[in-house]
């Protein structure tokens, strides 16, 4: 049992480099970045910080079976089909879309992890929180333990507390006024702000999330919740999330980011991937362009990885 806890620890420690670039230097600010994405080969960014609690409630509860949910390019289900691997788990992943198509890359991948995909129709995957849906699938599949898409649970937001000791530690003394990362279901940022003010209070540095799908507004408020349910006190002034760098919604990738991107990744020998991290990068990227960044601040880039659907 003391050998399975100590299986579902996540990274303790990442690589910060500083990115040098002469608009960095011409604003005076200093950008870092946390290469979270260099963490493990396979179970890297911020993944494996959902994941592993939920896995370890998993087992503390007698499941040998966990079940998922996610797109053909999931990095979740990425994710969860390595650690099933890894930990002795079989796993389900629900996946969205049924229309024939071969599998992607990461569905092939999930496949020989051992995973067991269910294609399911977009009308369906829609119905995946309700449970007669659940139902059917236990019903079909026997029992499993339920990770919500994108580990967007309670679980998932406690364990991204991690995130804070990880970069207080890389860090290595550097102060920093302000974090920055990409947001989906926003729980790595909830997590985030809950461990910085559980170890710095009010002086924990600044968070801003960058949306990554359209219309994000509602986001707000399901961080707003799950930092109450992770009885955070009121951090409202501690973070922002920022819905205007969607680049037109979930997945869309412009040739103007297609673009950023490769030049980013010539430029610093860092890759990003369209749906996340390059989005983030190219946010603070226009924020210190149009003079949104005081000179003298410290930023930190959060690397959450998601090279796998690239
Ligand atoms: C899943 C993911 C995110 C978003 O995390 P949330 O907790 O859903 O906000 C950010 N970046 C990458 C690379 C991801 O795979």
């Amino acid at each position: 049992m003391c050998g399975a806890m100590t299986a579902f620890e996540p990274p303790q420690i990442a690589p910060v480099v500083q990115l040098a670039e002469p608009l960095f230097l011409s604003q005076g600010v200093s950008v870092y970045m946390l290469r979270l994405e260099q963490t493990d080969a396979v179970l890297s960014g911020n993944k494996p910080f959902k994941l592993f609690p939920n896995l370890e409630m998993a087992r503390l509860t007698g499941h040998n079976t966990v079940l998922s949910f996610g797109g053909a390019w999931s990095n979740h289900i990425h994710a969860l089909a390595e650690a099933g691997r890894r930990f002795g788990f079989k796993t389900f992943g629900v996946i969205r879309g049924d229309d024939g198509m071969p599998l992607t890359q990461t569905l092939t991948f999930a496949q020989h992890c051992g995973m067991t995909l269910l294609r399911v129709s977009r009308e369906d995957y829609r119905r995946r929180d309700t449970p007669e849906f659940i139902d059917g699938l236990r019903h079909t599949h026997g029992d499993f333990y339920l990770i919500p898409e994108g580990g967007a649970n309670l679980l998932g937001v406690t364990g991204c507390r991690k995130l804070a000791p990880l970069i207080q530690r890389s860090l290595e003394g550097r102060r920093i006024d302000e974090i920055v990362l990409a947001c989906g279901t926003g729980t790595t940022l909830a997590g985030l702000v809950s461990g910085l003010h559980q170890s710095m209070g009010s002086a924990m540095p600044h968070v801003r999330g960058i949306a990554v799908l359209k219309g994000a507004g509602f986001l707000n408020r399901d961080i707003k919740t799950w930092l109450e349910r992770a009885d955070t006190p009121d951090v409202a002034d501690g973070w922002t999330l920022e819905t205007d760098y969607h680049w037109g919604g979930y997945g869309r990738c412009p040739p103007a980011l297609m673009q950023f991107m490769r030049d980013f990744e010539c430029k610093h020998g860092i890759a990003l991937d369209s749906v996340y991290t390059a989005k983030m990068v190219s946010a603070v990227f226009q924020r210190i362009e149009q003079g949104l960044v005081e000179p003298g601040k410290q930023i930190l880039l959060i690397h959450t990885g998601g090279l796998q659907g690239r």
